[in-house]
Formats: structure tokens, C-alpha cells, sequence
């Protein structure tokens, strides 16, 4: 947690639940991002965190955006950005959707089927397409292996189809896996990009562009390697399978880009205990997977938590959320522990919660509001 967001909570001390985000650490981390990775242009994947501070300032550092929906693309035309600094990289889109985008200018567009393909051929002619690929998510805490992407002979078949269908065949897209913990998983991905590369000049089709999706991790538990280590597996696996004549390369970060930056506050509603002799303590804060916390989903991601009885005695727990859904429960198998002084009312923190959080928090459900954000 920064001293700019301690001192905020100490001034002013929100509500809880709340996420609190350093808009200086979303910056510096995407500074970092693209000058440690100066093969790529940068398309910040909104859907981390669309909130529009962190939209705003990184199109004043002349970040590119990579968007989900219509809706996240025309957020980001609202805020002027231009049009060419847009991808619409979902694979799967409405044709209404997509027609939407071409007419305000966006150019850039992803799909993994032909299906996909001649959608995009209707309501976007001359429209550059890259097709998503399968690859490997081994080592990956929020895997997104099977939902996205084709096969390398189908994406091959497929990018030399586009240019029949009036489209250009712009070149491949994969996804390692978000909160990526094996960097060994970019030479894989890179080798079979090459590939269809190679496959398609075969038949007179040049690609120009590859795009690396996002996968760059946040710091939760257990530790994480360092940035530099995905981004020497890249570099190892650019040059080892394209040698000296690198294609346009894009790369979607998302969850690196504002996850260490924020916090949430919340509080502990009940402390209890399920029978006398119980080993573990229920704890129940005031947010949990409805209140922003989906990705604690078979306690996938395993967030670092902060009380004001650090270093005490700890013991045992079960973390909940607080609502009276049954699967609102944060963590029961993942061994946590948390001090024994810790009271009912105290104040928790969640670290590294800046991404795919307040976005994800329900609208309403057992009455509570969704999520409230401070971007400071
Ligand atoms: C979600 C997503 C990203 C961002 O992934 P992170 O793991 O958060 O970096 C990038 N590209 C696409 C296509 C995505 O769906």
C-alpha cells in the first residue's frame, strides 16, 4: 500500500467497502511496461479497469486500448481517443455490435472462426483481422485456454480465407493466461504464431502484425516472478522464432497495468465460530464475490490481506463474504491465517485489488451498492 493511499485513508476515512487506486503506480507500471517492452505498442486491455482516471491518463501517455465490447470502445472514443488506437479484440461480437465500431472508425478486430469472420466481411469491409490462437495457460492463476482461439491449421486456413472475404489478414493474437507465473509459457506461444506465419506466406498471404495479449501479473500470494522475466521470455522467443524481422507487435496488458495500484478497505462484520471447540475462525468482511471479489472463484486468486494486528498471533480462518449467498465465501481451502486480536469492526486491507474488481461488483445484489471507487 503507497503512503499517498495510508494517508488517505487516515484523512478521510471512507465507507467500507471501497477500492482505493494510486493513479502514480498505474502510471509508473505502464511506463515501465513499455519501455521495458519497446518492441510493443501498448493496448491497455480495459476491461482490468475502465474507471475513467486510469482511461485518461494513459491516453495522455498515448496509450493504445484494447476493448471487449462496444460499450468499453465507445468509452474510450468519449474521452477522444482516436478511433486507430482501438481494437475490438473480443472474438465474439454481435454483428450489430461490430458495425457500430466500423462506422465510428474502429479498424482493428479479432475472431477465432469463420463464422466470426464473415460477420466481421458484412459490417466491416477492408477491415484489418487477426486471428486468435490456442495456446498453453499452464502456470496461469486465471486460465483462458478453451473459450478463445483456434487451432494453428485453422487460423492459417482461416487468415487466407479473410483476403477472399474483403478483409485484411492482419496476422495472430494468443493469451498466455492471466496472472501468468510461468514465463516459459511465451516461447510456446511465439513458436506457433511463427508458424502460421511461415504457413501463410506459403500460400502468398504476408501477416503483418502479432499480437501477445496481456498475461502480466500483479503481486498476490504466493510471490510472483518479476515483469522482466515474461518480458526476457518474449524478447528470447522474438528473436529465437522471427529473427531480425519482427512484424508489428501489440501486446494487451491488463491486470499489470492498475492491480498492485489499488486497495480495498473493508471491514469485519462478524467474527464466530461454527462450533465451541472449532480449529477455525469464520470471518466475515463486508465484501466478497459479489461485492467485487469474483476472482477469488475457487480461490483462484489468493489476494494478500493487511490488519491493524500485523506480526500478532495468528490462527486459522474461513473468509467470507457478506452476503446470504452460500458460495460467498472468499477462501475456506487456501490455509489462511489471521490474528487472533483481529475484532469485529476492525479494518482490513486487500492488497493488489486494482484490477478486475469494482468492475465486476453487483449492481445490487442483497441490497448492497456496488463497489464505491477512489482514484486519487
Ligand atoms: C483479458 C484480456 C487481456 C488482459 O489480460 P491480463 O491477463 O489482465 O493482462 C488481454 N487481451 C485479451 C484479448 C483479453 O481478453
Amino acid at each position: 500500500m503507497t503512503e499517498k493511499i495510508q494517508r488517505f485513508l487516515v484523512d478521510e476515512r471512507p465507507e467500507t467497502p471501497c477500492l482505493v487506486v494510486d493513479l502514480d503506480v498505474v502510471k509508473s507500471n505502464f511506463l515501465q511496461l513499455k519501455e521495458q517492452l519497446s518492441e510493443a505498442e501498448i493496448f491497455y486491455a480495459v476491461k482490468a479497469n475502465p474507471a475513467e482516471p486510469i482511461l485518461s491518463l494513459l491516453r495522455d501517455h498515448e496509450s493504445n486500448f484494447d476493448a471487449a465490447s462496444i460499450f468499453e470502445i465507445e468509452q474510450c472514443l468519449a474521452l477522444g481517443v482516436a478511433p486507430e488506437k482501438i481494437s475490438f479484440g473480443h472474438t465474439i461480437k454481435k454483428q450489430s455490435h461490430i458495425k457500430r465500431a466500423f462506422d465510428a472508425g474502429i479498424r482493428l478486430f479479432a475472431f477465432d472462426s469463420i463464422q466470426e469472420l464473415e460477420k466481421l466481411s458484412i459490417s466491416a469491409p477492408g477491415a484489418s483481422v487477426f486471428c486468435r490462437i490456442l495456446t498453453p495457460n499452464d502456470g496461469a492463476d486465471w486460465p483462458l485456454s478453451d473459450k478463445f482461439g483456434c487451432v494453428q491449421a485453422l487460423a492459417v486456413d482461416l487468415l487466407c480465407q479473410a483476403s477472399d472475404m474483403g478483409l485484411v489478414p492482419a496476422g495472430v493474437s494468443f493469451h498466455v493466461g492471466s496472472q501468468q507465473r510461468n514465463p516459459s509459457v511465451w516461447g510456446d506461444a511465439l513458436a506457433k504464431s511463427a508458424e502460421i506465419f511461415a504457413a501463410t506466406a506459403k500460400r502468398g498471404v504476408t501477416l503483418s502484425l502479432l499480437n501477445l495479449g496481456g498475461g502480466f501479473p500483479s503481486q498476490y500470494k504466493p510471490p510472483m516472478c518479476e515483469l522482466s522475466e515474461h518480458i526476457k521470455a518474449i524478447k528470447d522467443g522474438l528473436r529465437q522464432y522471427f529473427g531480425d524481422s519482427l512484424p508489428r507487435i501489440i501486446a494487451e496488458p491488463g491486470r499489470y497495468i492498475p492491480g498492485d495500484a489499488g486497495i480495498i478497505q473493508s471491514e469485519v462484520v462478524l467474527i464466530s465460530q461454527k462450533s465451541l471447540n472449532a480449529e477455525k475462525r469464520w470471518v466475515y468482511l463486508d465484501i466478497g464475490k459479489f461485492g467485487g471479489l469474483p476472482e477469488v472463484l475457487d480461490e483462484a486468486i489468493k489476494y494478500r490481506i493487511c490488519t491493524p494486528h500485523d506480526g500478532e498471533e495468528t490462527g486459522p480462518v474461513v473468509i467470507a463474504g457478506p452476503t446470504c449467498d452460500e458460495v460467498d465465501v472468499i477462501y475456506e481451502e487456501s490455509d489462511y491465517e489471521l490474528p487472533l486480536n483481529l475484532a469485529i469492526g476492525d479494518r482490513v486491507e486487500i492488497l493488489s485489488a486494482g484490477a478486475y474488481t469494482a468492475s465486476y461488483s453487483s449492481v445490487g445484489f442483497n441490497g448492497f451498492p456496488p463497489l464505491k471507487e477512489y482514484y486519487i
